[in-house]
């Protein structure tokens, strides 16, 4: 598409404060230019040590979010995926540790030909090595490189320097895009632009001025807030876009729009562009307008443990989760009201379980270690026995298969491996292939990761639901169904409606809709695939679930 077919490369860096939408801004501007015929994609980096963000506790970094080929990576990543409607893999994902990681193999396999390796120009020339290769690797016209943190840390000073680097070479295909906030505090009552003002000075000093800024605030900046950034910071005024806080994420698009930012961005990148894809864009803009009606809700009861972040309650650890629960609720026509319970506090106060009746369904999502687990089997029989509908994410299909044997089979000390290896019925046992890697330590990307088939069983909510025979779906686990189990969990009315095409790995578990409106869990992540336009049939079937308990 573009002219020279030269590759054009967006960097977007932020300023001032983190967490002001770099990552939406970024698959935003991708959806724009995807909209005008132009083939993008997008990569993250993240500019920490770790290798990928599988190590981390969710409360430090939020969702991980796993692709296709098995990495663990950024939520960011999944925002890309569902705004672009693509799928990434690895090449699409940095981080410092990864950039590094690579440098050293390479220096110990003699490929620097005895040359002193330094952090510059070696390292930055690994990130540009890594943003081609994806670019390569797509085809696209376009590469949004979202450089996570903000301008001045330290962290992401060699990725900056890897985008002058860039635009050094090729002057006209490299593009910088500044994310900042604009404050406007309480006891002053106006916006200032001065940490604005600081923040593309910064940048400045590593040799980058930003070509365009998407101006955060709680509100609109006004013009004359725009002529003075444009007059102190070097942008014409038409290059600083508003960007006010919106109450839905996929407003994004459509308001950046309305300032005909595609136009503006193709303009500057010199690329042939179509017109805008008037059905595509009608299908997003009648998507995001789901947000906004005022339209009947579905209570769903979110039960997990990584929400709190010193006095605050964060929801970032089940990012994917809530996305796909709205947009399986948007096709239903009604509106998600997630609560966020504690897991943990059922095993203090277990009266307080019978609170969740308030809720049309409970989700149960994925987690790790022994803590919260007795309460969460608590809600688990709790919604099995006055039949509200329950999903169950991973974790939450190990949770009840324990419940299961616990209550219905009376297998008492049931459990999983993971909490209690010296239980005598471990129903949830470590996966054969994992026991080496958790002898030597080796946690690091180890899990089963990343897409694998399953066949479903005729007949059941999970066959039903897909419609088709086999499915693929995300992985990340490292315990499974114990086999040992399988057939007395069965006699007893436990439905495995999904397994592995060898058939050894449960990968989901039900109750028939004659016992149960819905009790239904996946040992995958159906949430990794759920997108805007295409919501997922298992969410879908337990909002319709949902619904139907709400009418009740
Ligand atoms: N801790 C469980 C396992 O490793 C579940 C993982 C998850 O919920 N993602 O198998």
């Amino acid at each position: 598409m573009a002219k020279k077919s030269n590759c054009k490369y967006i960097f977007v860096v932020g300023g001032v404060i983190s967490g002001v939408g770099k990552g939406i801004t970024s698959s935003s501007l991708g959806l724009i230019l995807k909209n005008r015929g132009l083939n993008v994609t997008a990569i993250k980096i993240d500019p920490y040590i770790n290798v990928d963000a599988g190590t981390m506790n969710p409360t430090e970094h939020g969702e991980v979010f796993v692709l296709g080929d098995g990495d663990e990576t950024d939520q960011d990543m999944g925002n890309y995926e569902r705004f672009l409607d693509i799928n990434l893999t690895r090449i699409n994902y940095m981080t410092t540790g990864r950039v590094y990681q690579t440098v050293i193999e390479k220096e110990r396999n003699l490929e620097y030909k005895g040359k002193n390796v330094e952090v510059v120009p070696d390292i930055p020339l690994e990130v540009i090595r890594r943003i081609k290769n994806a670019q390569e690797n797509s085809k696209a016209d376009v590469v949004i490189i979202e450089i996570g943190g903000t301008v001045g840390e330290y962290q992401n000073m060699l990725f900056l320097e890897a985008g002058r680097m860039m635009k050094i070479e090729s002057p006209a295909d490299v593009f910088f895009v500044m994310v900042s906030y604009l404050p406007t505090p309480f006891n002053i009552g106006e916006m200032k632009t001065k940490p604005t003002q600081h923040a593309v000075r910064t940048l400045n000093a590593s040799g980058i001025q930003p070509d365009f800024l998407i101006a955060r605030g709680a509100t609109s900046l006004d013009d004359k807030r725009k002529e003075k950034i444009s007059l102190l910071c070097n942008f014409l005024p038409d290059r600083i876009i508003a960007a006010p806080d919106v109450d839905s994420i996929y407003d994004i698009p459509l308001n950046f729009e309305k300032e005909k930012l595609s136009d503006k961005l193709c303009k500057i990148m010199d690329v042939i562009c179509k017109a805008p894809d008037k059905s595509a864009w009608d299908a997003w803009k009648s998507f995001a307008k789901h947000a906004h009606n005022g339209k009947e809700v579905v209570r769903i009861a979110m039960i997990g443990k990584y929400f709190e972040t010193g006095d605050f309650i964060l929801s970032d650890s089940y990012l994917s989760v809530i996305e796909a629960l709205k947009y399986s609720a948007y096709a239903e026509n009604r509106k998600p009201v997630i609560s966020w319970l504690n897991s943990v506090d059922y095993e203090k106060n277990p009266a307080s379980l019978k609170e969740l009746k308030k809720y049309d369904g409970i989700v149960v999502p994925g987690g790790f270690g022994a803590r919260g687990v007795e309460g969460n089997l608590q809600v688990v029989k709790f919604a099995r026995e006055n039949k509200i509908p329950y999903f169950g994410l991973c974790y939450g299909m190990q949770m009840m298969v324990i419940e299961y044997a616990r209550n219905v089979l009376g297998l008492r000390d049931a459990n999983t491996r993971e909490v209690n290896p010296n239980a005598k019925n471990i129903v949830i046992d470590v996966m054969e292939s994992q026991k080496e890697h958790l002898q030597n330590n080796r946690y690091g990307g180890s899990m089963r990761l990343g897409a694998y088939k399953a066949q479903l069983r005729e007949g059941t909510i999970a066959r039903n639901a897909y419609e088709q025979k086999e499915i693929i779906e995300r992985h990340r686990h490292r315990y499974e169904v114990n086999p040992a189990f399988v057939a007395d969990l069965e006699a007893k009315g436990l439905v495995f409606s999904g397994r592995s095409p060898e058939g050894h790995l449960m990968e989901i578990a039900e109750l028939p809709k004659s016992k149960h409106p819905f009790f239904l869990g996946t040992q995958f992540h159906p949430e990794f695939l759920a997108h805007p336009l295409h919501p997922h049939p298992l969410f879908t079937a337990f909002i319709k679930a949902c619904v139907k308990q709400n009418k009740k």
